[in-house]
């Protein structure tokens, strides 16, 4: 079992629950050794709700600080975000860059405060939400990409345009070595049909075998938005079901620290 989570939120964006401290309780319960935090990141202009507001920001860290030390001889604590990319917000994610040890990006809306991909996307949001996702890499502000599959959530086919945008990402994430994550947690959503078919939105195999054709490293990220998610033993070998019998290039360990 991967010994290492760095998609973790927090109740500051709204929609997830329990403290900071039982996440790191029930991750080292469930036998974590490294635990990344990666709430939602705040923007200084109104986005959604789902997230911690800008005037956060020093609480969040803080407060993941005084967990630092007093869990360090129990698991490793991260303080990270997970961001959405835009050029013109470019400033802003520097600057929680320099806040923090790691970024991770995942894409959820097309523009600014705009179409949630998840809702709809169509073929030619896919290239937008590829170049953003590729973007956000080159750019040297992801460490990690989250659910790579997202857009999937919005679609109910998959085809020719969907394994354009996944080869740009594969072919990044390869090229500057930036793993792609296999989320625990969009099957949470339950499933949709795809082409005829009921399936989970998101990790979604075609996907998956594209990656496993460029060897992209990969880790497994539990999007968790309750601590207790980390004790669903289960949950990991439900989506593991989902990508079975390909070669993917699992990550055994992944120190990220910026600074
Ligand atoms: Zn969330
Ligand atoms: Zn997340």
């Amino acid at each position: 079992m991967q010994k290492f989570n760095y998609h973790t939120h927090t109740k500051r964006c709204n929609h997830a629950v329990g403290s900071d401290e039982e996440y790191v309780q029930c991750a080292i319960e469930a036998g974590l050794n490294l635990l990344g935090f990666s709430d939602h990141a705040p923007f200084s202009k109104p986005f959604d709700g789902y997230r911690m507001e800008f005037n956060e920001l020093s609480e969040y860290i803080c407060s993941l600080k005084n967990l630092q030390e007093k869990y360090k001889d129990e698991i490793v604590i991260r303080i990270g975000f997970e961001f959405e990319y835009y050029e013109e917000m470019s400033g802003e994610i520097e600057k929680l860059c320099e806040l923090s040890d790691y970024m991770i990006v995942g894409q959820h809306n097309r523009e600014f405060a705009g179409q949630d991909y998840g809702k709809c996307c169509k073929d030619e949001d896919l290239e937008i939400y590829s170049e953003s996702v590729v973007q956000a890499m080159k750019k040297g502000y992801a460490d990690i990409v989250a659910h790579p599959d997202y857009f999937m959530l919005g679609r109910d086919s998959w085809n020719e345009s969907c394994e354009k945008a996944a080869r740009k990402i594969a072919l990044c994430s390869k090229k500057l070595n930036i793993p792609l994550e296999l989320n625990l947690n969009g099957v949470r959503y339950g499933q949709h049909e795809i082409n005829g078919s009921m399936k989970f939105s998101y990790p979604y195999r075609e996907f998956w075998e594209i990656v496993e054709e460029f060897q992209c490293p990969v880790v497994m990220g539990w999007d968790a938005h309750d601590p207790k998610l980390f004790l669903d033993k289960e949950r990991v070998e439900q989506v593991k079901a989902l990508v079975s019998g390909l070669n993917l290039n699992f990550l055994e360990v992944l120190d990220l620290k910026r600074k």
